[in-house]
């Protein structure tokens, strides 16, 4: 999945043409031809949570997909940023959202370049408060797994797995850094 490259004018629905625009920018935008608006498409943020239970952290909450894309795969509790939020906050909302857990954010874990989307996903440690879970429409299920128990294989998107892969590591470790990726 590449990022779409706008089609048509936002504002008066036209066909775009990609050119240089007038102003002396230097790289290619959608230039509507008829009423001359420029379109700037910038990289989105997807905000998310690693919720962990237990003093050790050995168990982390997934949530198994309920809408597509990856329908039935299963997913750290993650969505776009809304305006007026911070990225924690934007965290929290879709751990409501997605989970309904009761937890308290922690550091943030994970910072993750996708540059063929056009994304940046951010992951925060959160600790979880209780295990009793209200996940959303979004959500057909979310539980708890041990490293062990991770259906690797069943992971929605690879930021999920790289984001995993990195909590059970530092865990071993006893330490939690702040891991900054590119996903190819
Ligand atoms: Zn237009």
């Amino acid at each position: 999945m590449h990022f779409s490259p706008l089609k048509h004018c936002r504002a008066c629905g036209t066909a775009v043409v990609y050119r240089l625009p007038d102003d002396g920018d230097t790289k290619e935008r959608a230039v509507c031809p008829a009423c001359h608006t420029v379109h700037y498409q910038n990289p989105l943020n997807v905000v998310g949570t690693v919720p962990v239970w237990g003093d050790d952290g050995a168990h982390v909450l997934l949530c198994k997909r309920n809408i597509e894309p990856r329908h039935g795969k299963w997913t750290l509790p993650a969505g776009f940023m809304e305006m007026g939020e911070t990225t924690a906050e934007g965290a929290a909302r879709e751990t409501d959202e997605e989970a309904g857990a009761q937890y308290e954010i922690q550091g943030l874990f994970s910072v993750m370049n996708v540059v063929r989307v056009g994304q940046v996903h951010l992951y925060y440690r959160a600790r979880l408060l209780s295990t009793t879970f209200n996940p959303g429409h979004e959500t057909q299920e979310a539980r708890l797994f041990t490293e062990a128990e991770i259906p690797w294989d069943e992971l929605a998107f690879r930021t999920v797995r790289e984001t995993l892969k990195r909590y059970f590591d530092d865990r071993r470790k006893g330490a939690f850094g702040i891991h900054v990726l590119d996903i190819a």
